[in-house]
């Protein structure tokens, strides 16, 4: 692996520069920035740059594969951030996403939801935040599910007493001009509305998961609550 060069000084600067630009992004839109959370996407990069992060302000880290953030968490600590799922759980780590993890973002079946709960059970953990991953274009690659099976996987979180819907999220595709990218993201406040209005989400709840290092501040301008970045704040990925 190559030495990487961030220093707590620069890993600050970053964040600087990423939280004036989810400011500004909110003001266009008239939204309060405090409105948006910022979740460090810490994929690939080692502990010690996500101490440096921790010590630089960040309170939210995002890991996308079960057994890279458990090295990683263990290192750091379970207790010292909060941890978030942002990709896809296959059900023979469930248990162990369980006892990791804060919050899931990535819920994409009624199986797995079936899984989380009978895990939650069994580890002794009251309450698991989910939410829900839409794969509003319908790409083959991508995880998450269409819009038509949402009221399903709905309908079973509700019945799982230890899971709490928090929220919804997509990963949309890569689009050089993110202006492509807006009518994914209003798709899925919209999904989110129609939630709302049915009582899923109570007033000021449902949080939308949206938005990373190119596209962030198109999504904040059509609603996005949690925003997932990586690169802006830790450089390139390594590629592993
Ligand atoms: C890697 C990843 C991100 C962050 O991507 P950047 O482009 O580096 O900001 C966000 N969300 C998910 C689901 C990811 O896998």
């Amino acid at each position: 692996m190559v030495a990487t060069a961030l220093t707590l000084e620069d890993i600050s600067g970053r964040l600087e520069e990423v939280r004036s630009r989810i400011d500004a992004a909110a003001r266009r839109s008239n939204r309060s920035p405090e409105e948006v959370k910022l979740l460090a996407v810490s994929k690939s990069h080692p502990a010690d740059i996500i101490r440096r992060a921790i010590e630089a302000g960040v309170s939210d880290l995002g890991e996308n594969r079960v057994q890279e953030a458990e090295e990683k968490i263990t290192e750091v600590g379970r207790s010292s951030a909060r941890w978030h799922l942002i990709g896809h759980l296959q059900s023979n780590k469930a248990r162990r996403a369980v006892t990791l993890f804060d919050v899931i973002h990535s819920l994409d079946s009624v199986a797995l939801a079936r899984r989380l709960e009978s895990m939650c059970v069994e580890e002794g953990r009251e309450k698991l935040p989910v939410l829900i991953q839409l794969n509003l274009a319908g790409e083959a690659t991508k995880s998450g599910i269409d819009k038509e099976e949402l009221p399903e996987l709905v309908e079973t979180v509700a019945g799982c007493s230890h899971l709490s819907l928090t929220g919804l999220m997509s990963v949309p595709p890569f689009f050089e001009d993110t202006e492509k990218v807006r009518p994914l993201f209003r798709q899925l406040r919209e999904l989110r509305d129609k939630l709302k209005s049915q009582g899923v989400f109570a007033e000021g709840q449902g949080e939308l998961s949206m938005g990373m290092t190119h596209d962030f501040p198109v999504a904040i301008e059509e609603s996005a609550t949690i925003v997932r970045i990586g690169t802006a704040i830790f450089g390139e990925r390594q590629v592993t």
